[in-house]
């Protein structure tokens, strides 16, 4: 499916035409000195080589994004302003229009909007594959209206993750954690099946913890979703924590920390009491399993780690996928921030930038915009 994807090759010279591309430039932004800036550039520095090609073959871009959730209204505090500056600062000639998502029509997947943003352009590209599960008016239409192409960022996330799960080598080992159970419970899956073993941490675990019978007192439940840990855990292979961390309920966490020092837990946590990280010996057997595989998927973190009194469960699963010989995929925005917290964000294999999307297309092996670029009349 990847090798489908059309590519920009085909194009040839672009002199003198123009080229709209969608880009994903949701990055983070804060208030330095009295100015808005972004204060993580990696998603636009990772559009330029894109930019520089077509530069190179003569065209004239324009770069087109969403950013924050302003739900189809303007709205002061989601201007792309920073983006572009830092846009500017890197490549001046690249125009960025206004966030997209100021119109309600991007959300809606409004063939009008999606038409209006293409009108003038001669082709398109996407290189957003953290949009791309979304069937919005950026990604949809454009394809429909012009030439269109994959962009290369996109190409190798979608070539990744799918060869992975092709044909991995073996042992494969699966990571997965993050709060909320039923985000996961797709991609868990698909991962049961393909991963020789699927390690689950994050408040996740809780959910599975509870399938088997163990008390985990006042930590994350989701009530409604127990039956499927249970058909998981008789599925395939599911490693679950065998100890962790935690506090007294009500007892205050978060990224400033809190006055209570960590408390250890064994299988089992008692009433009144809340697992927030796995436990020492779970980041051994943990490590262990991961330094045995070949392959190493990683998403979500194993614990609150934004507290520094819960972070050694997320570290420890970092420095092992590190570590490993391992073909490593990250992805996932807060394993992808743990990762960078500990400096370790160029010792991977592969960091996928687009959470929602890669959990996607692990899940389903194909993504709306992906679709739209293959199903293009253009082609
Ligand atoms: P998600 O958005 O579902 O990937 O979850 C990421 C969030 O899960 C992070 O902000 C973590 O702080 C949080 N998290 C991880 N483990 C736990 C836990 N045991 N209890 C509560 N929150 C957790």
């Amino acid at each position: 499916m990847p090798s489908t994807l059309p590519s920009i090759d085909r194009w040839g010279s672009l002199e003198g035409k123009r080229v709209l591309v969608r880009v994903d430039f949701n990055a983070p932004v804060a208030e330095v000195d009295g100015v808005l800036r972004v204060t993580d550039d990696f998603r636009l520095r990772s559009a330029l080589p894109l930019f520089d090609d077509l530069a190179a073959r003569g065209a004239s871009v324009t770069a087109c994004t969403h950013f924050g959730r302003p739900n189809g209204k303007v709205d002061e505090r989601f201007r792309v302003e920073p983006l572009r500056r830092r846009l500017h600062e890197l490549r001046p000639q690249i125009t960025l229009m206004e966030n997209l998502r100021f119109s309600p029509g991007e959300e809606a997947n409004d063939p009008v909007f999606g038409a209006s943003l293409i009108a003038g352009f001669d082709y398109f590209v996407n290189e957003a594959f953290g949009a791309s599960h979304r069937a919005h008016a950026s990604i949809m239409i454009p394809p429909t209206l012009v030439p269109s192409a994959a962009g290369p960022n996109l190409q190798r996330e979608v070539a990744t993750l799918l060869s992975l799960l092709e044909s991995p080598s073996r042992p494969f080992v699966a990571v997965v954690g993050g709060a909320k159970v039923k985000d996961k419970l797709g991609v868990m899956k698909v991962l049961v099946v393909k991963a020789d073993a699927v390690l689950v941490g994050g408040g996740m675990a809780y959910t599975f913890a509870a399938a088997e019978g163990r008390c985990i007192g006042g930590s994350l439940f989701d009530a409604s979703h127990v039956q499927e840990c249970v058909a998981l855990l008789e599925t395939g292979t599911v490693l679950i924590p065998v100890d962790a961390r935690g506090l007294k309920v009500g007892a205050p966490f978060g990224p400033d920390g809190g006055p209570d020092e960590a408390l250890v837990f064994g299988e089992d946590i008692d009433e009144g009491f809340v697992g927030l990280d796995i436990g020492p010996l779970t980041s051994e057997f943990f490590a262990a399993a991961i330094a045995g595989a070949r392959t190493v998927l990683w998403n979500g973190p194993m614990g609150v780690f934004e507290d520094p009194r819960f972070n050694a469960g997320t570290e420890a699963v970092a420095r092992a996928v590190v570590a490993s010989s391992a073909i490593s995929v990250v992805g996932g925005g807060d394993s992808v921030a743990a990762l960078n917290s500990y400096g370790l964000q160029d010792e991977v294999s592969f960091v996928s930038t687009g959470g929602g999307a890669s959990l996607e297309l692990v899940e389903l092996g194909d993504l709306p915009g992906l679709r739209a670029l293959r199903e293009s009349p253009w082609n």
